[in-house]
């Protein structure tokens, strides 16, 4: 018995993954030459067909069942598929798992079955693969539950199918960048419209970290409209959506005409906003670039060449504040990693504005001098010119970008009159992004 289950355990290993996992970490690999496409690529941006190829899901046929087994002792079912691997899922999750109208509300595709009528500990009566080949199992109190091929391969308990599983749904996996970054670029109406553009553009989002779009209308209200696309867009006491000017008397020290050094926006906020959407009405004449780096890929880089920075960086709270009135009154703190990582240590969110950043320093005194110096250390590293891409915007330009990854800044520019520089802003969330991304992969590719 036990050497049968050894066997199978190792057989799930070799589970087919439900789609390609392309690893980006710490590489500055990125997409070859486009070839042609609808969209034009101006001087230094690549269009989405390359920057998301590589996220596309490899669509198969799962097998089918060969044979459905119970290992009693272990409490699992076996199931070997006809391409000769096999899958184990314990008895206690089938019975949770029952699709049957008692067990499952259909409409809502939620649970409808109690914990408290769960048993646990729950045996098998017996297990039959019937002709369509459905697994059907009866349990000791002779309800019945039958389960799909497909959907039980998809939910496989190997560690490579649940890797797989967890990328198809999250997308975790990243292409790291610097300086040599043609930014992934699309058409904005297409976005709008076209199921497949815009599908494109969240996949490059998500991967790339920064998507370009060219040809929005040059007048209020696109942000919006584009947040539409998703769902809906962020509130925040910025409001709705946000006008970056100069600005007299200035609530924000993006409302000036000044510098804006490399900064996540809103670290104030324990849960800041995941995405964030800037586009061009006008530009001023002289200065107002854009900068941007990729602050996971920097992260890396520190936690390679500097552990101890990494450490400091990744343990220590750093507080930040935000004081005024704008879409009301606010007085805002938090207290945020300035690299935060997942319990599997993987950078997740960078939370750095100089500008919040707060002079109440909540640590020790000894803790002080390594905090500054490994925050020195990080910002130098983000600001070194390999690692910085620089771009300026011109009205109708619309930048969208991984607000939790990248950092963004601005050249001073000359305020002028004539030529006010405008730009217009506004935040979405991941989980509203992530949501429109599944949805729309399911669109284009008929995916469940
Ligand atoms: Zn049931």
């Amino acid at each position: 018995m036990l050497s049968r289950l050894a066997r199978c355990v190792s057989n799930a290993g070799v589970c087919r993954a439900a789609r390609q996992v392309v690893k980006g970490h710490g590489k500055h690999r990125l997409p070859a030459v486009p070839p042609p496409a609808a969209i034009a690529s101006p001087r230094g941006h690549q269009t989405l067909a390359t920057a998301a190829a590589a996220s596309l899901p490899t669509v198969g046929a799962p097998p089918g069942v060969r044979h459905a087994r119970t290992l009693d002792r272990e409490r699992l079912l076996q199931l070997e598929w006809e391409d000769g691997t096999c899958s184990l899922y314990p008895f206690t999750w089938l019975r949770d798992n029952c699709q049957c109208p008692h067990c499952t509300l259909q409409s809502a595709q939620a649970r409808s079955l109690l914990l408290a009528d769960l048993d646990v500990h729950t045996g098998v009566d017996r297990v039959q693969l019937t002709e369509n080949n459905k697994v059907t199992i009866t349990w000791p109190d002779q309800h019945s539950s039958e389960f799909d091929p497909e959907w039980l391969k998809k939910r496989c308990f190997s560690p490579e199918a649940r890797q797989a599983r967890q990328e198809e749904l999250f997308l975790n996996e990243r292409e790291y960048w610097d300086s040599s970054l043609r930014i992934p670029t699309a058409s904005f109406e297409e976005v709008l419209h076209d199921d497949k553009a815009a599908l494109a553009w969240l996949l490059a989002l998500r991967r790339i970290g920064i998507v370009y779009l060219k040809g929005a209308p040059v007048e209020q209200g696109q942000v919006a409209r584009l947040s539409e696309r998703i769902g809906y867009l962020r509130l925040t006491f910025y409001g709705h959506t946000w006008q970056v000017e100069d600005k007299p008397m200035a609530n924000n020290v993006a409302y000036t005409s000044g510098k804006l050094s490399l900064h996540t926006d809103y670290p104030a906020l324990h849960y800041p906003p995941g995405v964030q959407f800037l586009h061009c009405l006008a530009q001023a004449r002289e200065g107002g670039e854009s900068e941007v780096v990729d602050g996971f890929h920097m992260a890396e880089v520190l936690r390679r060449n500097d552990p101890e920075a990494f450490r400091t960086l990744s343990s220590l709270r750093i507080d930040f504040t935000d004081t005024g009135t704008d879409y009301c009154d606010f007085c805002v703190q938090s207290k945020n990693h300035i690299i935060n990582m997942d319990n599997e240590g993987r950078v997740v969110r960078i939370n750095y504005n100089n500008a919040t950043r707060d002079s109440v320093l909540d640590m020790p005194l000894d803790k002080v001098q390594p905090f500054y110096s490994s925050l020195k250390a990080y910002v130098e590293l983000m600001t070194q010119p390999e690692n910085v891409v620089t771009y300026k915007m011109e009205p109708g330009d619309l930048v969208t970008f991984d607000n939790w990854r990248l950092l963004h800044g601005r050249k001073s520019y000359m305020s002028d009159a004539t030529c006010r520089r405008h730009l217009e802003g506004a935040y979405l969330d991941w989980d509203e992004v992530m949501s429109r991304l599944r949805i729309l992969r399911r669109a284009v590719h008929g995916e469940n």
